[in-house]
């Protein structure tokens, strides 16, 4: 019986995150510097409040320093904007995070593109998206979760160039940046999104296939090619009555059925998710070292 290799995001995050502690650790020997990173919340939603722990967590981790805001759900649009503009022109702070979603009173865009090009930790500025979309230039930063579904990739050993890559999903934050990294790895890649007709025979080309569409196992094991690598970015939550908490957390993929076609797949949880947060501390590294190079 095949089995998949099964890519364990939370040891390669893990790997990862002490390559930075040790880092780090020369920034402040050699130049006094300890990494900054701005984390700001907004509201109460107990989802965001738990990313946002987690990502606090582990600054702690690789010894940078995290910088905690937390504003009411009420909080008016411009006092955010202000506090985004302290945050800009605040040395010891190589990184601005702000958590999304915003409340629906917040213009989400009009306050990204606010923060300082130098700390767009999250590569969610139009501006970061834009040179990614271009050839030649290069963006400040990458995005965190579509950078690390290259890492994943990368670091398992599959390579990308002149592979036939499907990205399911075109959001700004997964979808649409992780199909332009892919394209800059020379993948030849195609967007699946709600309005395409019959996803299964286009998945069922691919040597890689990206998920990241919030729809729980809607690709099932029959749709994917034998031996392609399948990084499954979905998180979807659906009723469990074995669990305490009532739910489970599941991915865009049928893990189970995939397992025995992929040649490499991630797990939801402990696959693409690790890597996101391990993304964001080398984005904030990478931002105090270009601070100190400024
Ligand atoms: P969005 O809801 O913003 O985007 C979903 C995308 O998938 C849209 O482009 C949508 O198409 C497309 N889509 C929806 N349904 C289908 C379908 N049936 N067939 C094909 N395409 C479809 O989600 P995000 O991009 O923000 O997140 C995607 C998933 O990844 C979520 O489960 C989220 O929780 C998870 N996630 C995980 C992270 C991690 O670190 N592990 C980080 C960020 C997100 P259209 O554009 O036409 O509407």
């Amino acid at each position: 019986d095949h089995k998949a290799t099964i890519i364990d995001g939370k040891a390669i995050a893990q790997t990862i995150r002490s390559e930075i502690a040790s880092q780090v650790r020369l920034l402040s020997q050699n130049y006094s510097k300890v990494p900054g990173l701005a984390v700001v919340i907004v509201g109460n939603r107990k989802d965001s409040q738990s990313y946002v722990n987690m990502k606090r967590k582990a600054c702690a981790e690789v010894g940078i320093k995290s910088f905690d805001i937390d504003l009411p759900e009420q909080v008016p649009e411009a006092e955010l904007i202000t506090k985004v503009h302290e945050l800009n022109a605040q040395a010891d702070v190589h990184g601005i995070l702000i958590q999304l979603p915003l409340p629906n009173h917040i213009n989400e865009e009009k306050v990204l593109s606010e923060i300082s090009l130098e700390k767009d930790v999250d590569g969610f500025h139009p501006l970061n998206i834009g040179k990614l979309a271009m050839k030649g230039r290069e963006p400040l930063f990458l995005p965190c979760t579509p950078k690390g579904c290259l890492e994943l990739l990368a670091r398992s050993g599959v390579s990308v160039k002149g592979k036939k890559a499907v990205v399911v999903g075109r959001s700004n934050i997964v979808g649409l940046p992780v199909s332009l990294l892919l394209l800059k790895a020379d993948a030849t890649v195609t967007v699946v999104h709600s309005h395409t007709p019959d996803p299964e025979s286009i998945i069922r080309e691919a040597d890689i296939v990206i998920a990241a569409a919030g729809q729980a196992m809607m690709i099932k094991g029959s749709w994917i090619k034998p031996g392609a690598a399948v990084i499954d970015v979905g998180v979807n939550a659906i009723d469990d009555q074995s669990k305490k908490s009532g739910y489970r957390l599941v991915g865009d993929v049928d893990f189970k059925e995939a397992c025995k076609v992929a040649g490499w797949i991630t797990p939801v949880p402990g696959g693409v998710g690790p890597l996101t947060v391990a993304m964001l501390l080398k984005n904030t590294l990478d931002g105090a070292k270009r601070a100190i190079e400024r």
